[in-house]
């Protein structure tokens, strides 16, 4: 049985694994990746870049309907899907060909095949054993399902919903969370009717509720029709259409039936328990440095519990390939990732949402601004209305930033810096933004908080 060895092996090639890889061939370690499927995992094949592109589409859509309010006369045809699925299809390869050449010129062995752990730190794949020096676990996640809710036919999850090639007239969505609302603003904007059906008493409800409040402001504004705080009893299905059965005796009627109810960690059947890591509801478990209770064995991305973002994935990776090489890198807070929900409009945040922050340092410490995009003349010039919410500690720094809007996503990567930096408002006044942009926004609530509002009360 051939034999082969490595300072690192890492399992799964998609965001966690090949960044591991990257950063450790960085360092000057020798890595190999193994990977059944494609390199770049559910992000670049099934994930983030995909939807992305289907949104710009879809904002494409939206802006050809709107155009003569702009001054511009055109008008929307429709959707030619294939089009589309050209276009989706062609910036995924161009980014799936630009990894794999990078993989290669860092001198990365890319492994194909699927692994399964032997025992300590060596995987087999097929006839052959790989052994690492250390062995990094990333093999990601799969789209869950709800007890007793059947996946197939006209019953879909995102993996699906991406490869559709027609618009259905009518979907609907279980869940209001960040997939959800995702492809529901997708369709919207491709000419569906869209109904979401979410258990909780909010959309994207994870996040501060005055965003969760406006985004269904905006959706009700948008006739995206939505089902809050009712939970999904049972669905039929036949070749005309999905039947959804509520709790509360309600039925929704659809072409299809999106289930979006989060994501499962991908760890079973592959000799993770047999080799003795522990886990907790399928996710690995690991202290604060990613290491599982087996010597030299880490675990990152999707499997571990938390945010499971492909940018908590590769800062992850970077982590564990510095802690193997021994740099002691530095542990991120997971409330420090930026938080991105990319549906029309975009929902974006970092740190503390108010309510945290209370919850920590106390209601008489606590003070916050909410700006609204009203008074931005950038927003209202790109034809969006919404608000952004900065929270800070009274004499301390800013802990939380929320907001909602068009292209909301484009201003957290200011936000996670003050936010991650313990900055406070105070300290980032005297830099101005520029003139007009949305990020004067975020400027404008930092003066406020700093005592000294410009375009505010
Ligand atoms: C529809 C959708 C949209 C998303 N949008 C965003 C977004 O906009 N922004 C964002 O930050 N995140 C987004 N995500 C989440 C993001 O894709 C994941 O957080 C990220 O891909 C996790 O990275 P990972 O390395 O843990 O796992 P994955 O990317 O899933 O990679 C795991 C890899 O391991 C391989 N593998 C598994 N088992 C084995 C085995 N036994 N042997 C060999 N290989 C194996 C798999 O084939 C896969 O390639 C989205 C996810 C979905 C589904």
């Amino acid at each position: 049985m051939p034999e082969q060895n490595f300072d690192i092996v890492v399992l799964g090639g998609g965001s966690g694994g090949y960044a591991t890889a990257l950063r450790a061939s960085e360092l000057g370690l020798s890595v190999a990746v193994i990977e059944k499927d494609k390199v770049g995992g559910t992000c670049l094949h099934r994930g983030c870049i995909p939807t992305k592109a289907l949104l710009h589409s879809a904002e494409i859509a939206d802006a050809s309907r709107d155009s003569e309010h702009y001054g511009i006369k055109s008008t929307f045809e429709s959707v030619d899907i294939q089009g589309v699925t050209n276009y989706r299809e062609g910036i995924v390869a161009k980014k799936f060909k630009g990894l794999q050449s990078l993989l290669k010129a860092r001198g990365i062995t890319t492994i194909a095949g699927e692994g399964k752990l032997v025992g300590g730190t060596t995987v087999q794949v097929g006839d052959d054993r790989i052994t690492g020096k250390n062995l990094v676990l990333a093999t990601g996640s799969y789209s869950r399902s709800l007890p007793g809710l059947e996946l197939g036919g006209r019953v879909i999850t995102s993996e699906q919903a991406l490869q559709l090639d027609f618009v259905p007239k009518k979907v609907a969505v279980l869940g209001g969370g960040v997939i959800g609302v995702e492809f529901a603003s997708v369709w919207k904007s491709f000419g569906s009717d869209v109904t979401i059906i979410e258990g909780l008493p909010h959309l994207v409800p994870n996040e501060e509720e005055v965003l969760s409040k406006a985004l269904e402001r905006a959706f009700r504004k948008r006739g995206i029709d939505y089902k809050l705080g009712v939970r999904f009893q049972s669905v039929t299905q036949n070749d005309d259409g999905v039947v959804v059965t509520l709790e509360n005796g309600e039925t929704v009627e659809a072409e299809l039936l999106l289930v979006a109810v989060g994501r499962g960690p991908l760890t079973a059947n592959m000799g993770f328990e047999e080799a003795g890591i522990k886990l907790d509801r399928g996710f690995v478990q690991t202290n604060e440095r990613l290491l599982t209770d087996v010597p030299n064995v880490y675990a990152v991305g999707d499997i571990v519990f938390g945010l499971q973002l492909a940018h908590r994935s590769f800062q992850q990776g970077i982590f564990v390939a510095e802690e193997i090489a021994g740099q002691n890198p530095v542990i991120i807070e997971e409330a420090n990732i930026p938080r991105i929900t990319y549906c029309e409009p975009e929902v974006a945040s970092v740190g503390l949402t108010e309510a945290k922050a209370v919850e920590k340092f106390g209601a008489d410490k606590v003070a916050s601004y909410d700006y609204s995009l009203a008074g931005n003349a950038k927003s209202e010039i790109i034809g969006t209305s919404g608000s952004i919410k900065v929270v800070r500690v009274k004499d301390g720094p800013v802990v939380g930033v929320h907001g909602i809007g068009s292209r909301m996503g484009e201003l957290i990567g200011e936000a996670q810096l003050v936010v991650g930096w313990e900055a406070y408002p105070e300290d980032i006044a005297p830099f101005l933004h520029a003139h007009p942009t949305q990020h004067e926004a975020l400027g404008e609530a930092f003066l406020a908080l700093a005592g000294k509002p410009l375009h505010a009360l």
